[in-house]
């Protein structure tokens, strides 16, 4: 221990207070459903029974800024809005070029986000504060950790459904539920990359958003986690 640490190390032990050096990252619309897929919030807020759990438990809670929200055209994710009920209009044959134009956009700034949250997660480690977990959404293209969305086939969905019959039922059962499949979203896989590369792991644990949606309670806390990112 250098002299710079000595001196650190004597400091925190003067000043040693109550916090709990424990940190779970959430994804951001458990603590701001403001940020849902139109027609996905259920809440006016927070998901308050995930934050109760963290913080009886004794968490800090970091909030992970939403991926979609700063790569999409902000909170209302314009960017996605485009297709909705383009069938038989001029956007509709080029669907497939503008997913691919779509996909690489998101890649890059989800990769820039992925970047300093793994370097979040260093900093915590490094100030002693565990990194006990994170918590991401479940059927989500972005934050899902073993479930995510076939975009492409939801992409079809809204499509191919006239914004007159456009309805909340339509999006949630039809363009979200029928349309998940295994596999992690995209920010969390390059989150994964990134902690790998600095030798991080932090245990994933995922919100059900099937059982919220259909206004079941879930607790995250309740089942060991289903895969640790970076490992
Ligand atoms: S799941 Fe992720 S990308 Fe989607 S709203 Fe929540 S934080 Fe944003």
């Amino acid at each position: 221990m250098d002299a710079r640490q000595e001196r650190e190390r004597v400091l925190l032990d003067r000043l040693r207070d109550e916090r709990g050096h424990r940190v779970v990252l959430v994804s951001h619309c458990l603590l701001n459903e403001n940020t849902r897929y139109t027609g996905g919030a259920t809440r006016r807020g927070a998901v308050a029974e995930v934050v109760d759990e963290l913080v009886s438990a004794g968490y800090g809670i970091h909030q992970l800024p939403c991926p979609e929200r700063l790569a999409w055209g902000g909170a209302l994710k314009r960017h996605s809005l485009l297709l909705f009920g383009s069938k038989g209009g001029v956007l509709y044959p080029m669907r497939g070029v503008l997913l691919r134009v779509f996909l690489w956009w998101t890649r890059l700034i989800y990769w820039r986000l992925a970047r300093q949250v793994a370097r979040d997660v260093a900093d915590y480690e490094r100030s002693s504060i565990a990194v006990s977990g994170i918590v991401g959404i479940g059927a989500s293209p972005s934050c899902g950790i073993t479930t995510t969305l076939d975009l492409r086939a939801s992409l079809d969905v809204v499509a191919a459904c006239p914004v007159a019959a456009l309805t909340r039922d339509v999006m949630n059962e039809q363009a979200v539920l029928s349309c998940r499949r295994e596999g992690e979203g995209l920010f969390i896989r390059l989150l994964d990359r990134e902690l790998r590369r600095r030798g991080l792991t932090v245990p994933a644990l995922e919100h059900d958003l099937t059982a919220e949606l259909r206004g079941e309670r879930h607790s995250v806390l309740s089942a060991p986690p289903p895969r640790t990112l970076g490992s």
